[in-house]
């Protein structure tokens, strides 16, 4: 880690400005930020010296989930998480040797997560529909069991209802890469146009975000299921706290939407256990776990912390599962949940890519993969 020199364009040395003029240094955003414990100055310090030496830490915007929580409990209205970006997106410009290898293994990732490798393009159990269920690189990679049961669910409402394992493009897009994140835009884009696709369905709030720029309806599966699950049953007499993934914060139409799913499965669970608008950060956004192991295993036993004893963590989203500890820490997918079955251990980084493979290998082959098509 060490100071750099970063050269930023008129609109986002603009977005920091009229931060250092709104922040008043209350330090509310850092009580619930994962790079608090790490930082010795706060926001305003930070960007105001920047602002007249022009000089910051290479990695200190690195070390933000893009969690939105700062920018949703300042009073004042300043918008930490833009500026995070800003500072993101001037460091791919120029990048320090650290953090252009960090970089290369991300793109390397997006590239190899595309359907002509490790996805599948669109596959339809028989002919060609207008719907497409796009499951996520977080299922896809740590419970491909889970992407199957749910397209078979899907199939049951609609059985020309197709799937896609893809990547949306949010790791580039985190990084600051926002050029390679219009490229995979594009492309998707134009496989969904060719392949003449009106509605695709996902499981990821992170996809949810990143893909509702396209010309297609883009919509949530969680409501989309709960008619058609006849196993979904109350768990009574369990205690559960539900998990609000950041993607979520600012959606109230899905995030209350999933709270009343999350309520029909454990009557009594938590919604709102802590922090602003449906709790804090899981730590794995913005690439943390990748540019700054520490800093995300810190935040994750913090995270622990919120948890009573013997409670079960709902949440609808795999990377907020993954992060917090999966199957081992009694952390559950709330498709998991409603679609029953047991979800597989944490697998390791390896695992992560088998398992991609077996899921390829099982659409494009249709195969009976354990039972799940
Ligand atoms: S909550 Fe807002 S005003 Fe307070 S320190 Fe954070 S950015 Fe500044
Ligand atoms: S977006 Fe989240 S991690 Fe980043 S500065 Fe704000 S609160 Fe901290």
């Amino acid at each position: 880690m060490g100071a750099i020199h970063l050269k930023l364009n008129e609109t986002e040395l603009s977005k920091l400005r009229l931060f250092a003029d709104r922040c008043v240094d209350c330090g509310l955003c850092l009580k619930g930020c994962t790079m608090s414990d790490e930082l010795r100055d706060g926001p305003k310090n930070v960007i105001s010296r920047f602002l007249t030496e022009g000089t910051i830490d290479d990695d200190w915007a690195f070390r933000c989930s893009l969690c939105g929580y700062c920018s949703t409990v300042c009073p004042t209205g300043a918008d930490l998480r833009s500026v995070m970006i800003a500072l993101r997106e001037a460091s791919c410009k120029k990048p320090p040797l650290r953090m252009k290898k960090i970089f290369a293994g991300v793109l390397l990732f997006q590239f190899m997560a595309t359907w002509r490798y490790m996805g599948t393009p669109p596959v339809f159990p028989k002919k060609r529909g207008k719907r497409l269920f796009f499951p996520g690189c977080a299922m896809a990679s740590s419970d491909p069991e889970l992407a199957l049961k749910t397209w078979r669910a899907l199939i049951s409402m609609d059985p020309d209802m197709g799937i896609m394992v893809d990547c949306c493009g949010t790791p580039a897009s985190s990084l600051g890469r926002r050029d390679i994140f219009e490229r995979i835009r594009g492309r998707l884009e134009k496989t969904l146009t060719v392949w003449g696709v009106e509605e695709i369905i996902v499981a990821c709030p992170n996809c949810l975000k990143a893909l509702s720029s396209l010309p297609v309806k883009v919509t949530p599966v969680w409501g989309y299921l709960e008619n058609t699950i006849s196993g979904l049953q109350a768990l009574e007499g369990k205690e559960a706290m539900f998990h609000a993934p950041c993607p979520l914060r600012d959606e109230n139409r899905e995030l209350a939407e999933v709270e009343r799913l999350a309520r029909t499965l454990f009557p009594s669970i938590r919604t709102k256990p802590y922090g602003a608008n449906g709790g804090m950060c899981c730590g794995a956004g913005g690439m943390v776990p990748i540019v700054h192991p520490k800093t995300f295993s810190d935040w994750s036993r913090r995270i622990s912390d919120y948890r009573k004893d013997g409670e079960i963590v709902l949440c609808c989203c795999q990377s907020c599962v993954d992060a917090m500890g999966g199957r081992d820490a009694d952390v559950i997918h709330l498709l998991r949940a409603m679609l029953g079955g047991e979800a597989p251990p944490p697998p390791t980084s390896l695992g992560r890519w088998i398992n991609r493979r077996k899921l390829r290998r099982a659409i494009l082959g249709k195969q009976n993969w354990r039972g799940s098509l």
